[in-house]
């Protein structure tokens, strides 16, 4: 069976070669700094393994039959992408905040598109090598991340233009047995505890950038590959144990210094075959569609998580009743249930690929998750709003078991009378936790720029929305046109980007 246990994945992080590097130091896979991290993704593991949980986290591989992590599984269905959705709100719920595991696995979705269009373009075996890849990712369970946020130096220059040609990772030689990269990825989610670093382009690239046009997967400890990382987390609790206080997050800056990848272990190389180079903005633009409907389950818990708390914190400060608290809980949970929507309709409106993946619709997921980008810091306003000011100012833990400050301290932190002042301070350290840590400003930020800032969403949904169409009812109402055409709903199907870009690439194509 391809589901394997916490200890399995953490006993193989304790076989890696060190190569993480914390603040000058290097250190192993067990270091502290790095464990609140690893308990996130010891959840996608543990609930796999719960019969509770089986019918979402678990999926059965449309390559072996067997039973898998749905972290490892290829969406073949409508349904496999609705249980993706759900499996990654309620994973995110249960952890307080990002569950970390589902770029790996957006991105093997994404390849598994375009390195089939790619072959059935040329006739090479890209494909044939992803599955073998994917074969050893199911059969292993394995956690991978997606390093695709390149360096990018100045932004409006193009990889070829830079100053310095490394600023977008590049293949600097092809080997008969592999190639040679060189370069960096930023913002790297979970890379000191992957067991693969999954590589793809971060834009589109013209015929200059061909040595950029780069994808493939090696082991995080490879020769070379160095993570820069930095921890995120909270203040160590030594008496309030609890959930929350357990959730962390590692962010790495990982370079490429000089690594060689085995050719098995290229999905695409612009440096040998310049005609597959145009593939580099589609497997791109790909991930992040993936990535976005991802957005679309965990984004409504981060929001729910929020809102909760809120509403928990209005209660035992006694204003839960108050007009201005309920509208304020009100709109947190519309843009949760919206944002959620909006993903579950992408999926109703997807369509099989040619390589047999299940890919949502691009404007609604594009949709959803601009929205919840823009609404982020208002939800977290609305948390910070209703709980006051004690959020950032709590005593820390030890002095409420102080022997001279212990009593004081919970006698004056009581509120609401039926509320312990165990339960208060328990709930004010998870939101001292939740809006006052260092992992609350990364889950802020997350929340704007992680799988594409909102321009970027705005970008993806104008490429593609009909705005002719959309005149022609003005036009129509203003007595400019006759006749007003039926109204379709504005929709851009898999399919159809596949037969566009199909219809592209022979133009962008040097021959
Ligand atoms: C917590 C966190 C986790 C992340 N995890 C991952 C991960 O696991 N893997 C990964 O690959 N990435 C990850 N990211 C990176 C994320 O995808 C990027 O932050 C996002 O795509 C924005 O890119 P950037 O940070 O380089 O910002 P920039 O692209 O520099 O954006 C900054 C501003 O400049 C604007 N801008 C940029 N380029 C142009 C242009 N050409 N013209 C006009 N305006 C422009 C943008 O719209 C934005 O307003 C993560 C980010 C965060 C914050």
């Amino acid at each position: 069976m391809g589901i394997k246990t916490y200890e399995d994945y953490y006993n193989r992080l304790l076989d890696m070669k060190p190569n993480v590097y914390i603040d000058g130091e290097k250190v192993d896979r067990s270091d502290p700094r790095l464990q609140p991290g690893i308990n996130v993704i010891k959840e996608s593991y543990d609930r796999a393994n719960d019969p509770e949980y089986e019918d979402l986290c678990v999926a059965t591989s449309h390559i072996t039959g067997k039973k898998i992590n749905r972290f490892t599984h290829i969406h073949q269905s409508k349904d496999d992408l609705l249980k993706k959705q759900m499996m990654t709100r309620v994973l995110c719920h249960r952890v307080g905040g990002c569950i970390q595991r589902c770029m790996g696995i957006d991105c093997m979705n994404a390849l598994s598109v375009v390195t089939y269009e790619i072959d059935e373009a040329f006739g090479t075996d890209y494909y044939k090598r992803w599955e073998k890849f994917l074969r050893y990712f199911q059969e292993n369970d394995i956690t991978g991340n997606c390093a695709q946020t390149d360096c990018k130096g100045d932004r409006l220059k193009r990889p070829h233009e830079q100053v310095d040609p490394d600023l977008y990772l590049r293949v600097v030689e092809t080997r008969k047995d592999g190639i040679i990269v060189r370069g960096a990825k930023i913002c790297n989610t979970v890379a000191p505890y992957a067991d693969e670093i999954i590589a793809i382009p971060t834009r589109f690239m013209t015929d200059k950038d061909k040595d950029y046009a780069v994808a493939f997967a090696i082991p995080g400890d490879t020769e070379g590959v160095k993570l820069l990382c930095r921890p995120a987390y909270q203040h160590k609790r030594k008496k309030l144990d609890a959930p929350a206080a357990h959730l962390g997050d590692v962010e790495s800056f990982t370079i490429f210094d000089d690594v060689f990848v085995p050719k098995e272990r290229v999905f695409m190389n612009g440096n040998e075959d310049p005609r597959v180079t145009p593939f580099a903005g589609f497997l791109a633009l790909l991930f992040a569609h993936f990535h976005r409907h991802s957005y679309t389950g965990c984004k409504p818990a981060v929001s729910e998580i929020l809102s909760s708390t809120a509403a928990l914190v209005a209660e035992y400060n006694g204003i839960e009743k108050e007009k201005h608290v309920k509208e304020k809980l009100s709109h947190v949970i519309g843009v949760a249930e919206l944002v959620f929507a909006a993903g579950e309709a992408s999926a109703y409106r997807g369509e099989k690929a040619p390589s047999g993946t299940f890919i949502p619709d691009e404007i609604l997921t594009n949709a959803g998750r601009r929205l919840a980008g823009e609404e982020i810091y208002n939800e977290y306003k609305t948390l910070a709003d209703l709980a006051g000011g004690l959020s950032v100012t709590l005593p820390l833990e030890g002095d409420f078991y102080n022997e001279e400050t212990g009593e004081l301290a919970n006698k004056y932190i009581m509120r609401n009378p039926n509320v312990s002042a165990e339960n208060v301070h328990r709930l004010f350290r998870m939101i001292e936790g939740a809006i006052g840590s260092e992992i609350a400003g990364l889950g802020q930020v997350a929340g704007l720029h992680g799988g594409g800032s909102p321009q970027m969403e705005t970008i993806t949904m104008m490429a593609r929305y009909d705005l002719e169409k959309l005149k022609s009812i003005a036009k129509y109402l203003a007595g400019i046109e006759k006749e007003l055409p039926r109204y379709t709903r504005p929709t851009v199907t898999p399919r159809a980007i596949i037969e566009r870009f199909r219809q592209m690439y022979p133009a962008l194509v040097k021959k």
